[in-house]
């Protein structure tokens, strides 16, 4: 069946440099021309070192080693560093430069911690299910959506001059049975993602080819199995889809521990072995590649000239970035810091002192951190508020952190349940950040309610609301009562439930039964569903994410209209939990078993995932995908669809260069489509005009329309402007399984232009 085989792709391709690498070609090649074998075996395999990842130095040719470090929205392993919004957040802002900046700006605190390599972005979990615990390291399960925002990131953090390993490559899905475990004795394989060659291109591989598109260095290949193959020894995805189809110019690295062979996994297309031993923590002898490599290409079983091709491709990327110059050494921070300390090989490394890179990177956080909220709910004219004198706030997320750090680690520090009382900036596991500080949101609330003389009332123990403590608090009515909630999700810990924790239900109700105007705040991993929404005294809902340090000062930018908000969902909030129909493979009898095959899970939906599952179904849903609530008003006119190049074939020649990103033709605009925002409101406010696309049967699935474009423009008060959406080859073609090809439909394309999935004012077809 599709689903039981990956095919055998070799060889593994060589590099070009393709794409405006090609100088640094040229030095790699030179650097490569001077090492001995087992240097070659060294610059591929992770060694001992300060960071959580690391290439050895080769002091001989003033090469200083490699340091690789966590995470997607933070330096983890350092100090006096920023902790920025999570990837959710970031995508909730629907905001291009301001995810390009965040990149830039994470970028320079890693480069100033002497960092080469941040293990991010991540694109994969795409979030296929709402119960995966690392979908908010990402952006969206929209793959469009997805892959806009994974290449401003990698353009924004390669622009510092820092490279960008894209993770976690691919179908990394869940996080239970993510890795083999053994069982009374028995090794039963990590879970096998078993994806059809058509989902896997429209949907899974969609952003990862943005992100080889925007010239992302690395690339780490994921701990599961797809189709029966592990990702870091699986020759379809790695030499075929990637290196082949995409021309990625760049490396493949294990996640860590993710590498299970030697020779074959070389030959399957990876690249470098991260952390390099077999364990986290293993011996000198414990790697399947280090000495082992030399040993193969010295009894003939691995070719040097793939050695080579490895080390080449490790080392452009670093040329091309201008790393071999001037780049700062690591700092003496890191090491006391590091989870994995390992022997594969010793280093003495010269550290650094202390350095501060927050720099005035604060603003652009507390920036991302409003713009990333979004608003689903605003009756009676609740928000902005209007200087309420009497405020109620509640919750055991409008506190500050109580029990320290949230844990950096799977597998140490605090957990979940450890964290009652405490705001939820981040989520947990490697894609966490250490914070240097927090602004809960109830200390922002009270700098802005003494601001003008407000009482500032709270509970933050939801025992005590739960429990009457209501009753305690005078004088009575409150005006504005706001209630913090937090849902949990991390690495290594799939969701549970889609309601938020800490009894929230009961807390809502608890402040909602007394209190007219009930504004509540969720925190957190999304989506979640809001089993109080209709209640008549809640009139506001804010669906806030991981907004990172600024998390108190975002909301209150919000609460009191200094920002109109202009988050818009990057993902579906149902009725019920029950109506996603995607959650985890797991159960006793799977945890139980014995059969090394016994974890399957088969992508029978498709390319219905989130909105596309719930149009497909014609499904009613609480909050639809593209949804989000500002404090004005727009409208929008005159659809126009013109198309850029006449006739073009059905397919991109065959004959087309390969740049980074796949065949060059399938990156060049071909329609655009154009409309007028007008905003009609009394305030100044950002529209998120939202372009989806409907492709005729012939595409051969049952979506019904897919994002293809969208565009986030501030407009004064009455203000008008055209918008313009490019539409590329790529984005109105569908893959063509039989042909092996993105092919463009010979029927009518619908286009739909609108405010969200489901609020689709403008209709046109175009045909090609
Ligand atoms: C995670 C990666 C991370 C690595 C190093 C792995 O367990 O899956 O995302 O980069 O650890 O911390």
């Amino acid at each position: 069946t599709q689903y039981g085989t990956s095919p055998p792709i070799y060889p593994s391709p060589n590099i070009t440099g393709t794409g405006g690498w090609e100088a640094a070609l040229e030095k790699a090649k030179d650097f490569v021309a001077q090492l001995t074998l087992d240097e070659k075996a060294f610059m591929v395999t992770g060694s001992d070192g300060p960071c959580v990842g690391n290439i050895a130095p080769i002091p001989r040719l003033n090469f200083s080693g490699l340091c690789l470090q966590d995470g997607p929205l933070a330096i983890r392993q350092a100090v006096l560093n920023s902790v920025f919004p999570a990837g959710i957040t970031a995508a909730a802002s629907w905001d291009r430069d301001l995810v390009k900046q965040r990149g830039v700006q994470m970028a320079e605190e890693f480069k100033g911690k002497g960092s080469h390599v941040i293990l991010g972005p991540v694109v994969g979990p795409l979030g296929r299910t709402p119960f995966g615990g690392r979908n908010w390291e990402g952006f969206s399960p929209d793959a469009y959506l997805s892959g806009v925002f994974v290449e401003e990131t990698v353009l924004g953090i390669q622009s510092a001059g820092v490279q960008s390993c894209t993770k976690h490559y691919i179908g990394n899905e869940q996080e239970i049975q993510r890795s083999p475990r053994t069982i009374h004795g028995t090794e039963v394989d990590a879970i096998s993602s078993n994806i059809d060659d058509k989902t896997i291109h429209e949907t899974y591989l969609w952003p990862f080819a943005n992100a080889v598109k925007a010239g992302t260095a690395s690339i780490m290949c994921s701990y599961n199995r797809i189709n029966g193959s592990y990702g870091c020894q699986n020759s379809k995805t790695l030499n075929g889809l990637l290196k082949d189809e995409l021309g990625f110019q760049g490396y493949v690295m294990s996640d860590w521990g993710g590498v299970h062979a030697g020779v074959p996994s070389i030959e399957a297309g990876l690249d470098m072995n991260m952390p390099g031993g077999i364990s986290f923590t293993g011996g000198a002898t414990s790697s399947f590649w280090g000495g082992n490599i030399s040993t193969a290409v010295t009894n003939g079983s691995l070719a040097i000239d793939r050695v080579d091709g490895m080390v080449l491709r490790v080392m452009t990327p670093y040329y091309h970035l201008g790393q071999d110059v001037d780049f700062p050494v690591v700092d003496e921070s890191t090491v006391p810091l590091s989870l994995f300390s390992r022997a594969n090989r010793r280093y003495n490394y010269t550290l650094g002192p202390l350095v501060d890179v927050r720099a005035e990177h604060a603003k652009i956080i507390r920036e991302l951190g409003a713009a990333g909220t979004v608003l689903l709910k605003n009756v009676n004219g609740t928000l902005p508020l209007k200087e309420p004198k009497n405020i109620g706030v509640f919750g055991n997320d409008a506190a500050d952190l109580t029990n320290g750090q949230y844990s950096i680690s799977i597998s140490s520090g605090l957990e979940a349940g450890d964290y009652d009382i405490g705001t939820l900036p981040a989520g947990g596991g490697s894609g966490t950040g250490r914070f240097t500080y927090v602004i809960p949101p109830l200390d922002a609330i009270k700098t802005r309610g003494q601001s003008y003389g407000a009482l500032v009332q709270y509970i933050t123990n939801n025992v005590a609301i739960a429990s009457g403590g209501l009753s305690s608090l005078s004088p009575t009515p409150l005006d504005a009562c706001i209630v913090f909630l937090k849902s949990w999700a991390s690495e290594g810990d799939d969701r549970t439930t889609l309601i938020a924790e800490w009894n929230s239900t009961v807390v809502v109700e608890a402040v909602a039964s007394t209190c007219a105007n009930t504004i509540v705040v969720l925190h957190g991993a999304s989506p979640n569903v809001l089993p109080w929404k209709d209640h008549a005294n809640v009139t506001a809902i804010l669906a806030a994410h991981f907004p990172g340090q600024e998390t108190g000062n975002s909301i209150v930018d919000v609460l009191w209209g200094d920002v109109n908000p202009s988050g818009k969902l990057p993902y579906t909030i149902a009725n019920n939990e029950t109506d996603y129909n995607l959650r985890i493979v797991n159960s006793t009898e799977l945890l139980e078993s014995t059969d090394p095959n016994a974890w399957q899970d088969d992508f029978k939906e498709g390319n219905l995932i989130d909105y596309k599952e719930f149009d497909a179904a014609n499904k009613s849903v609480a909050y639809e995908f593209g949804f989000g609530l500002s404090y004005t008003t727009f409208e929008l006119s005159d659809l126009q669809i013109k198309s850029a190049v006449s006739n073009p074939s059905r397919v991109p020649s065959s004959s087309a260069k390969i740049i980074p990103g796949g065949n060059e033709e399938l990156w060049q605009t071909l329609v655009t489509v154009c409309a007028t925002v007008k905003n009609t409101g009394a305030v100044d406010g950002a529209a998120v005009t939202q372009l989806y696309i409907s492709f005729p049967a012939e595409a051969g699935d049952k979506t019904v329309r897919s994002l293809r474009g969208f565009d986030k423009i501030m407009l004064a008060a009455g203000e008008v402007a055209t918008i313009e959406f490019p539409l590329m080859r790529r984005d109105i073609s569908y893959w063509d399984v039989a042909g092996q090809n993105w092919r463009l439909p010979s029927s009518s394309i619908g286009v739909d232009v609108g405010f969200s999935s489901r609020d689709l004012k403008l209709n046109g077809k175009l045909t090609v």
